[in-house]
Parts: C-alpha cells; structure tokens; sequence
C-alpha cells in the first residue's frame, strides 16, 4: 500500500509500505478520508515523545472495515467507521473510569499507534476493545465523518464549562475547532455567542456560523468589548480555542464572577508562563479548567451531532488532496491559507 512515512523531523515521504496484516482479534480499515490536524504538522516539524520515526501519523479520520477476524465483534466487513485518536489502556484507574485521555501511557491513533496516513491501518484488538472506533451511517460522509475527532476534543473542552441554558459563551480563536465550538455552544444553550478571531481569512468563513459578535482583536480591544456585550459583567464562559498565551490572560481577565473558563489550545513548548494575578481568581471566585483531548464516549457523541447536522463542518473543508500530494497539504497547513485540509488516501 501507499502511506505518507515520517521518515524523520521535517521529511513525510509518500512510499511503498507492506499493507497491514490483521489477525483474529484485528481488522483492516481502508482509509477514505484523513485531515491533517495541527499536532500533525507540530509533530513532523518538532517531534513527539510519543512518535518515534519512521512513522505513520494522522489521526482525524474515517474509512471502511474490508477485513475483520474471526473474534472480532465490534465491527464487520462493510462497516463504515469514524475513528477517534486517544486509546485508552483499559487497564488504569483513569481509563477504567471513562476518563482516558487522562491515561499515563495515553496511547493514541497516528502516536504510538500506527495512523491514518496511508491507504489501509491495522485496528488492533486494543483499538477495537477499549478505542473510538465509531459506526457511521451510509449517508454521512467520510470527510465529515473524520471530523468527529477534532468535535470529540471540543466536547470535552465544554463538558468541564458548565454550560447551560441562557449563558454567555466567548471563543478566542475560530480555526476549524473554534467555527465547530460555535455550533456547539448553540446546542449546549449558549444564548450570546462572541466570537474573536485575527486573521481576515479565517473570520470570512467563520462568519458562516452566524456568532452574535465578531471581534477582532487588532481592531479593538478584546476584553472591553467582550464585557460590554455582556452587560459589564465579563462573560460566563471564555474558551481559548488557539495557541496564544495572551488569550489565556486575556480569558481569566474577562471572565464573569462565578464564570468558567477552559484553556482548550495548547501552547507551544517555550512558551512564557502565563502572567495572572492570582488575586483576580481569588475575588471572581472563577473556575480555570483545562481539556486536551477526548474519550470513545466523547467521540460517539461528536457523531451524532455530524450525523443531525447539529455541527456543521462543510464550511471548514478548504482543502482537498491525494495521498501522493499530502505535502502540498501541510504546506497549506504551515501557511495558514486554509481550515480543513482533507487527504484522501485512497483517490489517485
Ligand atoms: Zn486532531
Ligand atoms: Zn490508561
């Protein structure tokens, strides 16, 4: 088969690759769509304790079952199946409580697991037990369907905010995951939904998913703003959905008496810490929470709300690229010209 290797920091070379063998306790997924996320491009430029090169990454995707064992049950030949990435060992307190991406080992799809950059992956009998491997309809698309795993982290992320009917939501940063976030506050109850978002590119398509405010932050200043639209209250919930340490500051300076905020992007390796008056928690009486990833749970719920279009993602899909053209896609990625950028391993 063909797979996009990561032959060492900085290089991805599409290649001859033997095509996965499965057996009893394993099955063979054809690969039919796969986005590339931005902790792929972050794991072919700087590395990852958990790659270890020559590897096989990506991990936002979605394909067909075309082997299973003969001890395998969770899924058959002709399945079509969304996959998630963190895999839970089964075996920790953190996993056997539902909560593994909480799991020390965290073992991960396009990690320590080989991913979804290629035309076929091996599903392993860890993968099919205790995994997101997530039965999709016929009608749902694949490339849709691979954006339950981005949806699933955006889930746990608001699972920890307290979100409920008539509050106010603010989300910094509106990439792929930030545009979703807004779609999903609606459904979670948010009434007011404000938006802040940099660059033009991104704030065009953004501005589909019809946010109550917009706010640029090189036009006018964030935290102001965002507490003026919320009656001088700061808002209850502030999401940092980008890697900005400002927004981080930015989020705990604006939140609400009482309010919640999520630190849901991560930062850069050398960040500065973030500069906070712990004070300003202390007399807001505010929650500071952070998310990183997700669980099966999460990801079956992110395909629901696929499959009801109560998230949309059709406004997201930039991008379009054969395997064989996968660079051609992280380039896009790298320049930030895009959203989503979808590679389909298996269009020539
Ligand atoms: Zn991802
Ligand atoms: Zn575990």
């Amino acid at each position: 088969m063909k797979a996009a290797v990561m032959e060492e920091l900085g290089r991805l070379v599409v290649k001859d690759v033997p095509t996965p063998e499965i057996d009893d306790d394993s099955a063979l997924l054809r690969v039919e769509a796969v986005s590339i996320c931005g902790s792929d491009v972050r794991i072919l430029n700087y590395g990852n304790p958990r790659v270890q090169p020559p590897a096989i990454i990506g991990h936002e995707a979605a394909g067909a079952i075309v082997q299973a064992g003969k001890n395998v049950t969770r899924v058959k030949v002709g399945d079509r199946v969304a996959l998630g990435a963190d895999v839970p060992c089964g075996q920790c307190n953190w996993c056997r409580n539902g909560l593994g991406n909480n799991c020390a080992i965290n073992y991960a799809i396009g990690y320590q697991i080989p991913g979804a950059f290629a035309q076929f992956m091996k599903l392993s009998r860890l993968v099919l037990e205790e995994g997101p491997v997530t039965r999709i309809s016929d009608t749902l698309p694949f490339e849709i369907a691979a954006f339950a795993e981005p949806l699933a982290c955006a889930i746990n992320g608001f699972e920890l905010v307290n979100l409920s009917l008539g509050k106010s939501v603010v989300i910094i940063g509106l990439g792929p995951i930030g545009c979703a976030m807004i779609d999903l506050a609606r459904q979670m109850g948010a009434t007011k939904v404000i938006g802040v978002q940099r660059s033009q590119l991104r704030m065009d398509i953004a501005k589909s998913y019809e946010a109550d405010v917009y706010i640029n932050p090189r036009e006018e200043d964030v935290v102001a703003r965002c507490r003026a639209e919320t009656g001088g209250e700061g808002p209850d919930i502030v999401i940092t959905a980008c890697g900005s340490v400002e927004a981080h500051e930015q989020a705990v300076e604006m939140v609400a008496h009482r309010g919640y905020v999520n630190l849901f992007g991560g930062l850069k390796k050398g960040t500065r810490p973030m500069s906070l008056l712990s004070n300003t928690i202390h007399y807001k009486e505010c929650f500071v929470t952070g998310s990183h990833g997700s669980t099966p749970r999460q990801h079956e719920l992110a395909v629901q709300l696929l499959e009801k279009g109560l998230v949309r993602v059709e406004p997201l899909l930039t991008h379009h690229f054969p395997l064989s053209d996968i660079n051609r896609g992280f380039e896009v990625m790298d320049s930030k010209q895009g959203m989503k950028i979808v590679i389909h391993p298996n269009q020539v």
